[in-house]
């Protein structure tokens, strides 16, 4: 087990200056573009595949090959700090990907997981569809049906998936559907929807507030066969499950708690670089911009503003580190990745909202970037568990209490 430190190793060093250089070079020229376009910045991603930014191998690497924790989420901090919506769109693909390896067997994460993401000269994105129309949150109101038709072997997939990350337009679409609706949330399971695979559709395609270059849609499913391989885990292993569900026997749920909370430092890392992007802007134009004969920020109001920035920032970036750290470890006791995920969120809401006030009416126009992190950051607050659930993890967690 490798100690906490807050010193970076030679490796995440130089990774860390090998994605800021690829923002500052490929991503920030053409974030604008992108964001104004609302599409999946296909030129750029293609790009990222090949410097090897983009792939199943960097992700492998920097997870597995990383005792730290800290890898990723340096990674994620310098990519967002460079544009959100290109980020998302260059790390979308590792949501269906941890989706496929929560509960693959060997052989299906190995099949699997690089259709995710094709080859450099042939790029691919993966969707993990969960969210739904009436469920996001409430994970056990899913009406996505998974029936098993032991004539062909194979599941039959009825359902619409909501608000999907590169819904429609993946290769592979990893779907949560329900196999036992007397269950809830305990009798659900996870599916390959392979290339290609009939009766899957994009529904409509989402208008948003931020993050436009990352293509969000409905992922519609009408009588979609898969085969019985295509269930992850394997059969046998998900009626095992069902049928201690059935006989009142609890799962582990410290195991499914350590899971999730080790995915939501990685959130809080995205969040951190859109935050720290508004923050060094609105510090040089502070330094720049003069109003009554000075720079504005001789002024305390705003030096003060700036200097609430740069604190809350390091602070949500010790939660990030640590709780890495200590999902990389096992570690977790009180919900420490939701609380940096919730602070980060937070803070890059916060920040964002002051770095538009430093600029003035600048500040509220698309000639400046800061109105554009401003609304990339507030998806920090919803997606991959809202603020309120962030909560609700963090207060049971330190409670034991099964807190509503
Ligand atoms: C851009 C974008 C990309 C996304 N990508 C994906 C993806 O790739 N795959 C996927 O599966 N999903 C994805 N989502 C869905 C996302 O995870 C959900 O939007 C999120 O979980 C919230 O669910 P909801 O929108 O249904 O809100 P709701 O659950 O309806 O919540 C509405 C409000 O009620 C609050 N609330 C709900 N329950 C409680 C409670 N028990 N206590 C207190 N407050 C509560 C919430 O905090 C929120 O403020 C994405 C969403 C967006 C916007």
């Amino acid at each position: 087990m490798a100690e906490f430190s807050l010193e970076l190793n030679e490796d995440q060093l130089q990774l860390q200056k090998w994605i800021h250089e690829f923002g500052v070079d490929v991503i920030r020229p053409v974030a604008e573009e992108w964001d104004e376009r609302e599409e999946f910045p296909w030129p750029v991603v293609e790009q990222a595949a090949q410097i090897g930014l983009y792939g199943w191998e960097f992700m492998a690497e920097a997870m597995l090959n990383d005792p730290t924790g800290l890898t990723m989420v340096v990674a994620l901090e310098e990519l967002f700090w460079a544009d959100a919506g290109i980020g998302m769109a260059i790390m979308g693909s590792g949501l269906a990907a941890a989706g496929i390896m929560a509960s693959a067997t060997q052989e299906q994460l190995m099949e699997w997981v690089p259709q995710c993401y094709g080859t450099a000269d042939d790029v691919k994105v993966g969707a993990f569809c969960a969210s739904e129309p009436d469920a996001g949150s409430d994970v056990g109101g899913y009406r996505t049906r998974a029936v098993y038709d032991e004539a062909t072997d194979e599941w039959v997939l009825n359902g619409t998936k909501a608000w999907i990350t590169n819904g429609g337009i993946a290769n592979v679409h990893v779907v949560v559907a329900v196999v036992d609706p007397e269950l809830g949330s305990k009798g659900h399971a996870s599916f390959v929807v392979p290339p290609g695979t009939k009766g899957l559709s994009q529904g409509q395609k989402y208008k948003k507030h931020g993050i436009r270059a990352s293509h969000t849609a409905e992922v519609v499913l009408e009588d979609v066969r898969v085969p019985g391989r295509c269930l992850l885990g394997g059969k046998e292993k998900l009626d095992q499950r069902l049928a201690r569900v059935r006989e009142g026997k609890p799962g582990n749920a410290q195991a499914a708690m350590q899971t999730f909370e080790a995915t939501r430092p990685a959130v809080g890392a995205q969040a951190l670089g859109v935050a720290r992007a508004a923050y060094e802007y609105s510090l040089e134009y502070a330094k720049e911009r003069h109003a009554f004969g000075r720079p504005i920020i001789m002024n305390q109001a705003i030096a003060f503003m700036l200097a609430d920035m740069a604190t809350e920032i390091d602070a949500t970036r010790l939660l990030i580190w640590r709780a890495a750290w200590l999902g990389k470890n096992g570690k977790f006791v009180n919900a420490e990745g939701s609380m940096a995920k919730l602070k980060a969120g937070r803070v890059a809401t916060w920040v964002t909202e002051r770095a538009i006030q430093i600029l003035g009416g600048y500040g509220y126009t698309r000639e400046y970037p800061v109105e554009r992190w401003h609304r990339d950051a507030k998806i920090h607050d919803i997606f991959e568990g809202t603020e309120q659930i962030q909560q609700l993890v963090i207060s049971r967690a330190i409670s034991g209490l099964r807190i509503e």
